[in-house]
């Protein structure tokens, strides 16, 4: 029996690890793939405070890790399939069967990728389109790319990208940008980057080895055309992880979890923080937030109810 288990092991939930080891409670993070979630995807981080020239994105992961772990904060790999209630104590099941009981759950589940559902995503998926240009950017060395989305992470991974391409245009829906002032400086003063404004993509071609051009639809025109590229990164947001959770807690109209100030959902006893939540701003000093407030709610509803 655990008092709390974490399920998801990026900052909010190494976070609230973090503070119910500390307390000296029994916890268990469950991880599903590794440990830092997305932030072991980004390339750079220069908005998390402490870190005046910035850290990578690994290494702010595995010292996170390590801090909780330092505390006795137990981590597993596993993917979750189902949650249910018997009473106040959870119980979690993973994907090969195993079981485990907590009086108190943090869900830290983070969120995916969305994809574009356009032709060719699909086909092309790993053989040119990709969602993670930290992980798949290298191999696209002196080649023309397309990055999809005007948000932040469009417009720092299409700086990053640079790095390895040729070109890279970014295909944005509208005829501004999303994204935080500074990044978008960078981005217009980049010769690499092109902007192609109002447009959506329709389609990815390519042949056996891989991504050939994008379609692209002006939408203010209706023009339909096509640029080559070897590679097309998908950005355009998230899809928050609750699949596993059915009708357990309230959720707002996108699938977010809805919680009080305390992190508290709808459920006794179970608590979101970090990307998973219903909430304005997403960012990694907003996850650690999170975190902690979840996991210091946590030991006070322990400490109420048994
Ligand atoms: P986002 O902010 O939701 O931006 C998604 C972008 O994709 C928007 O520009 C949106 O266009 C576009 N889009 C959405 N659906 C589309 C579709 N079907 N077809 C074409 N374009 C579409 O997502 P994000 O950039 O992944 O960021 C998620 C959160 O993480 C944000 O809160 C962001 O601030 C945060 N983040 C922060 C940092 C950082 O601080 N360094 C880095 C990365 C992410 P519209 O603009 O027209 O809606």
């Amino acid at each position: 029996m655990y008092d709390v288990i974490i399920i998801g092991g990026g900052p909010a939930g190494l976070t609230a690890g973090l503070y119910t080891s500390r307390a000296r409670l029994k916890t268990l993070l469950i991880e599903k793939a590794f440990t830092g979630g997305q932030v072991m995807t980004t390339e750079w981080v220069e908005n998390y405070p402490g870190f005046e020239d910035g850290i990578s994105g690994p290494e702010l992961s595995q010292k996170m890790e390590k801090q909780a772990k330092k505390f006795g904060l137990e981590i597993t790999q596993g993917s979750v399939l189902d949650v249910s209630l018997d009473d106040k104590i959870k119980k979690i099941t993973l994907e090969d069967n195993t079981q485990y009981e907590t009086r108190s759950i943090i869900l830290a589940t983070g969120s995916n990728p969305r994809p574009l559902n356009i032709e060719g995503e699909d086909k092309y998926r790993g053989r040119g389109v990709s969602y993670c240009a930290t992980c798949d950017g290298a191999f696209f060395k002196g080649e023309k790319l397309a990055v999809i989305g005007g948000g932040d992470s469009a417009v720092e991974e299409g700086l990053f990208l640079t790095k390895f391409a040729e070109t890279v245009y970014i295909v944005h829906r509208r005829d501004r940008l999303r994204a935080a002032k500074v990044v978008q400086e960078r981005a217009f003063a980049n010769p690499k980057i092109k902007f192609v404004w109002n447009a959506v993509p329709e389609k990815i071609s390519g042949d056996d080895s891989g991504v050939k051009s994008i379609h692209i639809k002006n939408l203010l025109t209706g023009e339909q055309s096509s640029i080559d590229v070897g590679g097309v990164f998908i950005y355009i947001g998230y899809n928050p992880n609750i699949e596993f959770l059915k009708s357990l807690v309230d959720l707002n109209k996108n699938n977010y979890i809805l919680t009080d100030e305390n992190m508290s959902s709808s459920s006794p006893g179970i608590f979101a923080a970090g990307d998973v939540r219903a909430k304005p701003l997403k960012q990694i000093a907003t996850a650690v937030g999170d975190g902690a407030t979840a996991g210091v709610a946590a030991e006070k509803y322990i400490e109420e109810n048994f």
